[in-house]
């Protein structure tokens, strides 16, 4: 096993109730600003299934997906969005000068202009919560349990089992940006 971590979450869609506990979790606790159009993780609607009287609703929970390859920290002329030694896209704050050359180049659309901390801002999993070896608010807050994290370096972490377990997928795999956000399908 590797000593090196390497943070991801496994997002089971089918149990989301659209409940929205995670993405008001997520506000509170990374000072995101009100009203919808700040946001570090949102949810979905998917199209609707079936026909009428049997109709099936679907959601899609999401937020960056902790690009692997991120082309938000290659277009980043000052460096201030950087990969931690775990894998984990974040910002430096005091360093982004609002070029938003990194919101041109996310393919996800997951970052957004913070006007409580005068740069870009989007998901850094609750970065801050790691050390004390608790989860990030959504994981943390969601009732159904959609999101699983964990260290994908361990195979006997939850999400190396469930990536073993079930068959799954990445958002715009094409875009060659390996998330490690997975989705099971
Ligand atoms: Fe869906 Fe969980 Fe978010 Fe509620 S908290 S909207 S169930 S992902
Ligand atoms: Fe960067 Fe967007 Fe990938 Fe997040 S999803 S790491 S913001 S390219």
């Amino acid at each position: 096993m590797s000593s090196k971590k390497r943070y991801g979450i496994v997002l089971d869609a089918t149990k989301c109730i659209d409940c929205k506990a995670c993405t008001l979790a997520c506000k509170m606790e990374n000072n995101v600003p009100k009203g919808p159009y700040a946001y570090r993780i949102w949810v979905a609607e998917k199209p609707y299934r079936g026909s009428y009287p049997i109709i099936k609703r679907g959601f899609l929970p999401s937020q960056c997906q902790q690009c692997s390859n991120p082309p938000c920290v290659h277009v980043c002329p000052t460096r201030a969005s950087y990969q931690t030694e775990d894998g984990v896209v974040l910002i430096d704050h005091d360093k982004c000068i609002l070029c938003k050359y990194c919101m041109t180049a996310c393919p996800y659309d997951a970052r957004y202009e913070s006007e409580n901390v005068h740069a870009i801002d989007k998901c850094t999993f609750c970065y801050h919560r790691l050390p004390e070896g608790r989860e990030p608010a959504c994981v943390e807050t969601c009732p159904p349990k959609v999101r699983v994290f964990g260290d994908l370096n361990d195979p006997n972490s939850e999400v190396s089992k469930l990536l073993t377990e079930y068959e799954h997928t990445v958002l715009k795999p094409e875009k060659g940006t390996k998330p490690k956000l997975f989705y099971i399908v």
